[in-house]
């Protein structure tokens, strides 16, 4: 069964990326490190920041290893870190701080706000021991888009680390990584670069890495580590994912072929757009007001159809798209990504698909 997958991650691949996995490659010659030299390049260019100032470092499993990667290895016993919280990819967060042992403090606002500078602030103010804050960009729970540029300001004021959680949005809109003083930036192979599954990328500022070198409470989360090996010659410590490898070199041309990430970012704008605007006049309304991200949309079960996700899914499914559920925790929902190969002609035909399933729903 063929379809496109409208979820954010695993994505809509390209058949040329996923042709480029059609090669058992070796790695410990010269061709495969220089393939991981240049995707790490490629990485610190694409977020426009100097060699000199970072480095990116590529981590086996999914985006979650990442995450824990930066959290397990780059915290030591002095620091303090203020988890931002908006979600459940802000709520995993805290979940990696507990199981470590990290002392960190929660603001969480609700699900359909973004955290506010005004706030931060304020815990700031009052708890002097914070060295770092730790944030989503993308919450992809909702697809709301937090606001980076005010937190960043207090985060310079106040000399503090900056680890941001940016794996449903890195590649698909532009982030001044320098000019936001992040010191480290998550995102993995499967999201807005539009490669497929299997490893994430740590962008990381070469300084706090050396200054954070022995803090690593694993071994094959050893960011440090990782990127010693790595640095060296381009070779990945333990098995790299080869197919994943290839592929995601294959996906970085590929977004440099649509022009970049300004590029990539429209056409995700315009997919988005068009899928709100037309599911507005099927009647659908979206979870989130303010702030809606142009990368995934959460929207409401309608109260005027019968509505059922499990068949509204499989009627989708035999029509050629796949969603997601919702992952709200207060209210009903269901959720269309519009990332990946996917444009504006999809977004058409997903919603004359909705339509005949709203009929149907209408008359039962
Ligand atoms: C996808 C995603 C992750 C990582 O999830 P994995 O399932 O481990 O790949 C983390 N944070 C956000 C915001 C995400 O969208």
């Amino acid at each position: 069964m063929d379809y496109k997958l409208l979820t954010p991650g695993p994505l809509t691949t390209t058949k040329s990326v996923k042709q480029a996995m059609m090669v058992d490659h070796c790695t410990w010659d010269q061709e495969y490190k220089t393939i991981t030299q240049e995707i790490r390049q490629e990485l610190l260019s694409l977020a426009g920041v100097s060699d000199a100032e970072y480095t990116t470092i590529l981590m086996q499993g999914s985006g979650s290893f990442g995450v824990e990667a930066v959290l397990s290895s780059m915290l030591g016993p002095e620091d303090h870190i203020l988890i931002c919280v908006n979600g459940a990819y802000g709520r995993r967060i805290v979940s990696m701080s507990e199981r470590h042992n990290l002392t960190y403090t929660v603001y969480e606002v609700a699900e359909d706000e973004i955290p506010r500078a005004a706030d931060v602030a304020e815990i700031l103010e009052n708890d002097s021991s914070i060295t770092a804050i730790a944030m989503v960009h993308s919450e992809t729970t909702s697809g709301i888009l937090n606001e980076l540029d005010e937190i960043a300001k207090l985060v310079k004021d106040n000399e503090l680390l900056f680890i941001v959680d940016a794996m449903s949005s890195f590649g698909g809109i532009p982030i001044d990584v320098s000019a936001l003083s992040i010191d480290f930036l998550i995102s993995s192979s499967n999201k807005c670069i539009q490669g497929v599954p299997g490893f994430s990328f740590t962008l990381a500022k070469r300084d706090q890495l050396e200054k954070r070198r022995d803090f690593a409470r694993t071994v094959s989360l050893d960011l440090y580590d990782q990127y010693e090996t790595m640095e060296k010659d381009g070779k990945w410590r333990f098995t790299s994912p080869t197919h994943i490898v290839l592929a995601f070199h294959q996906a970085l041309k590929e977004l440099d072929k649509e022009g970049g990430i300004y590029q990539r970012y429209v056409r995700y704008l315009t997919n988005n757009r068009l899928l709100r605007q037309k599911m507005a006049e099927l009647g659908f309304q979206p979870f989130i007001k303010q702030h809606q991200g142009p990368f995934i949309t959460s929207f409401l079960y309608p109260e005027q159809l019968a509505f059922d996700f499990d068949t509204f899914y499989h009627h989708l499914k035999q029509n050629g798209f796949v969603i997601y559920p919702g992952k709200i925790s207060t209210v009903d929902c269901f959720r269309i990504g519009n990332i990946g190969d996917i444009y504006p002609a999809d977004i058409d035909q997903l919603v004359e698909v909705i339509e005949k399933y709203t009929e149907v729903a209408n008359v039962s």
